[in-house]
């Protein structure tokens, strides 16, 4: 007697920064312990293709996850997560009241996540007749961009200083007057000669485009355990939403 075949739902979500439909099923019991190992991953690189495979597996049709801007992919994580294990993760989370610094077990919403994003076009405007066009890097991208800044311990994104490297990753486009400069009309080597010659001005006005990126977010207010006080809060990033 051959045992029967387990029927697994479906469901529909848009990725919020692509506008991409995408139809997407639970991770199955296989795939969650897949998922675990790769969260605790030391390999950073590694960790990024192996939840890259499992959200591929989950995808109907021919989305191609890697050349997606993050946030959609960890927007698409999240959702399947949810379909699979449930809308909530507990999280432990310290009080922002001076004097107090009480944890608290808040138990997050993961079906509320938001993408938030202060910037309406992705042209930064340099100088005049000078613009350069910036778009997000892929997880990718991203990942070899951390693991570098982990082996030189350099920080991404530290106040308004911005690493060349990051930087490197995001100009798809210069604009000089009338002329569009491609990505693949310059070299990595020319574009950071290029980013060298900027202005501290200049270099300003790109840190600010890229805090105000599209991310993940989730709006939080919960009651401190010990003060009673509502604490509102802000969780960005996806690696911030599992305890
Ligand atoms: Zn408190």
């Amino acid at each position: 007697m051959s045992l029967p075949k387990i029927e697994v739902p479906r469901y529909k979500c848009v990725l919020p920064v692509s506008q991409i439909e995408v139809s997407y099923r639970p991770f199955l019991v296989g795939e969650q312990k897949t998922l675990l190992v790769a969260q605790e991953g030391d390999d950073n690189q590694n960790s990024v293709s192996e939840i890259i495979r499992l959200l591929q597996a989950c995808t109907e049709g021919d989305v191609d996850l890697i050349s997606l801007p993050a946030p959609d992919v960890e927007y698409l994580f999240i959702k399947i997560r949810v379909a699979s294990v449930g809308e909530t993760s507990k999280m432990q989370l310290s009080c922002n009241q001076e004097d107090c610094n009480e944890m608290t077990v808040v138990e997050l919403e993961l079906d509320k996540v938001e993408i938030e994003s202060d910037n309406n076009s992705n042209i930064v405007e340099l100088t005049e007749g000078l613009s350069i066009e910036l778009s997000p890097p892929n997880l990718f991208e991203l990942a070899k961009i951390e693991e570098k800044v982990q082996q030189n311990s350099g920080i991404i994104v530290r106040g308004s200083e911005v690493s060349f490297q990051v930087l490197n990753k995001y100009i798809s486009k210069v604009i000089n007057e009338d002329e569009i400069i491609t990505r693949d009309d310059f070299s990595d080597e020319e574009l950071d000669v290029f980013l060298e010659g900027l202005t501290l001005d200049m270099l300003d006005k790109i840190s600010k485009y890229l805090e105000g990126q599209p991310k993940l977010v989730l709006n939080l207010n919960y009651q401190c355990s010990k003060c009673d006080k509502m604490i509102e809060q802000k969780l960005s990033g996806i690696q911030n939403f599992f305890g």
